[in-house]
């Protein structure tokens, strides 16, 4: 009886059926201007409790979306009387949808996340019937449910209620009505709702999840008596990340991926290297007892090691790759996705499901470091998109010795920045590993099918201190209390499963023996190991390994080919608009290609990744302006007039070329650099160039430079040939637009790690940049590069020059002149090398010889010696600097110099011309820095 008069209240209602798509509109009209609406219409509006917590609006976006939904699946359309909300029961039917709405709002904050029970929830009364005006008498009646996935079209408030709890309140707290995408939100409803937030998980996957965790707490309780208080930084109390990882691995295979790169933290780190990863046990207990296991370089500790394999999935092998990694927390995740990135190029993965970034974070350091807000905000960018990152966050609720809630962070969740792109976030409760279980198939799918970051905040607890020398009580009383008489999560499981009869007491000793005896015989631990692995998922660097930096190479291109290529690069497409003063500048470029003209610094540049690119080399370019360049003197890409669009020349030389990217960053230094570093240690055919826009802006990325570039080679063994170009040079523009910090990259030289050049000749950059690659080693090189001298009349070069020769470590004095006559030798790098020119040529100084030092390390010392004794006469030798005086190359540079002048004959002093020391880099007035500029370069002849 009662169902009949249901169906004939919804027969005959304004809300059902196309009248929906009129209360939808309604409802909009009214949020955009409340005055638009009927009064009856306006006050039944008001009267609607706010999902939001009482905020001036409602997420509307939901309440439509709920309307839209009543108004498809109802096929009875009826025009209503606008200006009426007819019965109580449809008002009720609202009230019930809000209701609804908000767990899927709010659910999360009541989830039973936290296997502590400790973590302190503010309380909201969304989630209760009287918010929505909605009562306990009315648990019986029936309610639409179309709008949720219940498997039937109609069910009691008491129903809807339980399933809404039950899905939305669980193990499993689920953050996504936050996306903009309705076919997401959607996504996530119907997975979520159709099986109340927890699938039926069968009894051999129980036992699998089961093995698994024993694994995890076996590896550390084994470690734990056999190097006791060793640090190792153990997993305990968040071993469900194992089980969660071993499932990724299996299902991106089924999906056809072939790569993952991992970035992790120490937290856990060993447990994965052995338990996921398949490190030999026994290599990692020789580690433990400290023995040596590279043969090269400084090493690393145990828990930063980086490893990879092969293991079998149902849809093959899928290489694994572990980022090695430093203590700066989270700084690997761009790394990771810099060498995804180049994983997915190299195998044209345009849809980027064969390779998989999975980053694992902790939760304070994923709330506290901004490295992880620029890794989010480049995933979508075209340099920097990698089709979606998995993040995992080990959530132990406390960072080292500091409480989450309190000074952590300001936010509710330490996942909260990953909105700023809409990601969704699981938060599963670590203590139930089958709610970890479906989280991570979830955040899988997603990741696959929508192709964006996706988190999973897995909350659970480090049983022990920060590491196992800590004693965490004394800084976290309460907690420790709980977690001293808390239960691992693989007992709990265990017990789990016995009392369900999935096995039996006895079943699990077995399961924890049979793995202590494996470690104990020093054999691998994990089953699906590919133990003979296919080598064409790995690149081969043997090409690169043992050369020293004077390694043979030729960087010549014969001449006709660099005209035909200059030709090339100038052509643009029929009816493409350019610019004017981009026109000018092509113009320039033919002229050049024909010899007419002088070759100035961005025609170098160009013609040197062109050559590159047909000598089968891939460029890949970021940083911020990159495409025109900061100082308008690239233009590599071209923008048509008429309608915005944009034609890359180095992009079309031919059909079958090598990849030329060239990608304006986003303005952010320290993830892009990192990223570029991941790409080029993963790419060693590339050129692959990260630029600053000022060279002093590579400070914001400090941690890359020191962590990374300069010494990865020294403790991880992975070379790289990553360029940064660092726009430098003192021309009145202030102390952060002067400098690229030289002394910088000069102290972190040595074991030659790295390369640093100062070129200045449009020559000298076009051979530099393709020894980079042409060379067999694999070396960064920073490269300290001109701003006003890229239209600087003497700083040219003819094709000639392109055509000959090779990069020169040091730039002899060019003028004509007879060595027996000089007695003054002024030695310089970069820009002031023209205004000393100028100067001696000015004052027809013929006794001195001016020198460039264009390669300040590797420190061409036997250049510098044989050029230095074939002046027999020199009285007096000169440094000379625009940087001050505790700045620049003079401090780090110097005992090179005073070793070629002890070699002399003569007894040579080495006297230094160049700014006074300062705190500053530069001044900021013109005037004083003219002044400066002028008596330094005097100094330097020493009038
Ligand atoms: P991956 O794919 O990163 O796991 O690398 C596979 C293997 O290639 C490593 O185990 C190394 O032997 C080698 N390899 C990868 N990257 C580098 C690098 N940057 N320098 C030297 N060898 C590397």
């Amino acid at each position: 009886m009662q169902e009949g008069v249901m169906q004939q209240m919804w027969d005959t209602s304004h809300i059902s059926g196309g009248n929906a798509a009129y209360v939808e509109e309604l409802y909009e009209q009214f949020l955009r201007d409340p005055n638009s609406v009927s009064e009856e219409w306006r006050d039944y509006f008001e009267k609607l409790p706010q999902v939001n917590g009482g905020g001036p609006d409602v997420p509307h976006s939901t309440i439509q979306e709920n309307f839209v939904l009543m108004a498809r699946q109802r096929q009875t359309t009826r025009p209503i009387e606008a200006g009426t909300v007819s019965s109580d029961h449809e008002r009720k039917q609202i009230q019930v949808l809000r209701l609804i709405s908000a767990f899927r709002i709010r659910g999360h904050q009541q989830a039973k996340i936290d296997p502590l029970g400790c973590m302190q929830r503010e309380q909201f009364p969304d989630l209760s019937l009287e918010y929505h005006g909605l009562s306990e008498a009315d648990l019986d009646t029936e309610f639409q449910t179309s709008t949720i996935f219940i498997g039937k079209e109609r069910a009691t408030l008491r129903e809807i209620l339980n399933s809404m709890t039950t899905t939305y309140c669980g193990s499993i707290g689920v953050e996504y009505m936050h996306i903009v995408n309705t076919e997401e939100r959607r996504w996530f409803q119907s997975r979520m709702e159709s099986v109340r937030g927890k699938p039926e998980v069968g009894a051999e996957a129980r036992q699998h999840l089961l093995e698994r965790l024993t694994a995890a707490e076996g590896l550390e309780k084994y470690l734990g008596t056999k190097f006791p208080g060793t640090k190792r930084f153990g997993l305990e109390g968040g071993e469900s990340l194992i089980p969660m990882l071993d499932e990724i691995i299996q299902r991106s295979g089924s999906y056809g991926a072939k790569e993952i790169v991992i970035g992790m933290a120490h937290r856990g780190r060993l447990n994965v290297l052995v338990n996921i990863l398949g490190k030999n046990p026994s290599e990692l207990f020789d580690e433990f007892e400290g023995k040596k296991m590279a043969d090269t370089g400084s090493g690393d500790v145990k828990y930063h090691q980086g490893f990879s394999s092969n293991v079998m999935t149902p849809g093959g092998e899928v290489h694994l790759a572990l980022a090695f990694n430093p203590s700066h927390l989270e700084i690997v995740s761009p790394v990771v996705e810099g060498s995804v990135r180049a994983r997915q190029d190299r195998r044209n993965d345009e849809v980027r499901g064969q390779v998989i970034p999975l980053a694992i974070h902790g939760d304070a350091a994923f709330a506290g470091q901004g490295v992880v807000m620029e890794t989010l905000q480049m995933s979508q960018t075209r340099a920097y998109k990698t089709g979606g990152t998995l993040h995992i966050i080990i959530n132990n609720q406390v960072g080292f010795t500091t409480s989450k809630q309190e000074d952590a962070r300001s936010t509710e969740y330490c996942t909260d920045v990953a909105k700023i792109v809409g990601a969704p976030i699981l938060h599963v409760n670590g203590d139930d590993p089958e709610a970890v279980h479906f989280a991570t198939k979830l955040a899988l799918d997603y990741r696959m099918e929508f192709k964006r970051d996706v988190v999973i905040d897995m909350v659970c607890y480090r049983r022990r201190g920060h590491n196992e020398a800590d004693e965490p009580s004394g800084t976290q009383p309460l907690m420790y209390q709980v977690i001293k008489t808390h239960k691992t999560t693989r007992d709990l499981y265990a017990g789990k499963l016995v009392e369900a009869g999935v096995m039996d007491a006895e079943q699990d000793k077995t399961l924890v023996d049979s793995y202590r005896n494996a470690l104990d015989n020093g054999g691998y631990v994990v089953k699906a190991l590919v133990k003979e692995p296919n080598k064409e998922l790995f690149v081969d660097w043997t090409p690169y390994l043992g050369h020293e930096w004077t390694a043979r190479h030729d960087t010549r291109v014969a001449l006709a080919t660099l005209q035909g290529l200059g030709q090339k690069l100038c052509k643009v497409p029929e009816g493409f608009v350019v610019q004017r003063q981009v026109s000018k500048i092509i113009d320039d470029r033919l002229k050049m290609a024909a010899g007419a003209q002088s070759i100035n610094w961005g025609a170098a540049e160009i013609l040197a990744y062109g050559s590159l690119i047909m000598e089968g080399h891939p460029v890949r370019i970021t940083g911020q302006d990159v495409g025109r360049g900061t100082f308008s003197h690239r233009h590599a890409v071209l923008h048509n007039q008429k309608d915005g669009s944009t034609h890359v020349p180095l992009a079309n030389i031919s059909e079958n070329q090598p990849d030329f990217q060239i990608w304006d960053s986003l303005l952010s230094e320290e993830a892009v650099l990192a990223f570029e570093y991941g790409y080029a240690t993963t790419t060693p055919s590339a050129l692959v160039i990260w630029e600053a826009q000022f060279g002093d802006f590579a400070n914001g990325c400090q941690v890359v430079i020191d962590q990374f570039i300069t010494s990865g080679e020294h403790k991880w063994g992975r070379l790289c040939g990553l360029t940064m170009l660092l726009p430098h040079g003192y021309e009145g523009q202030g102390p952060e637009h002067s400098s690229a910090r030289l002394e910088r990259y000069l102290q972190l030289c040595a074991e030659h790690n790295i390369q640093v050049c100062v070129p200045t000749t449009p020559a000298q950059v076009f051979h530099m940049l393709r020894r980079q690659v042409l060379r067999p080693l694999r070396k960064p090189l920073i490269a300290f590069t001109p701003k006003s001298l890229l239209r600087h009349k003497l700083a040219v070069s003819t094709l000639e020059d392109l055509a000959e020769g090779s990069f020169q470590t040091i730039i002899p004095e060019i003028d004509e002149h007879d060595s027996a006559e000089i007695t003054r030798m002024i030695m310089c790098s970069g820009k002031v090398y023209y205004d000393l020119l100028e100067y001696k040529r000015a004052n027809e100084l013929k006794n001195t010889a001016i020198i460039r030092i264009e390669q300040l390390y590797p420190f061409p010392q036997d250049d510098l010696d044989e050029l230095i004794a074939s002046y027999p006469n020199l009285k007096d030798v000169v440094w000379c600097q625009e940087e001050p005086m505790n700045q620049g190359a003079w401090y780090c540079s110097q005992h090179h110099m005073r070793r070629a002048l002890d070699n002399h004959t003569n007894s040579l002093r080495l006297e230094y011309a160049g700014r006074d020391a300062s705190a500053a880099p530069a001044c900021g007035y013109m005037s004083k820095h003219v002044e400066e500029q002028q008596k330094l370069v005097k100094d330097a002849f020493n009038v």
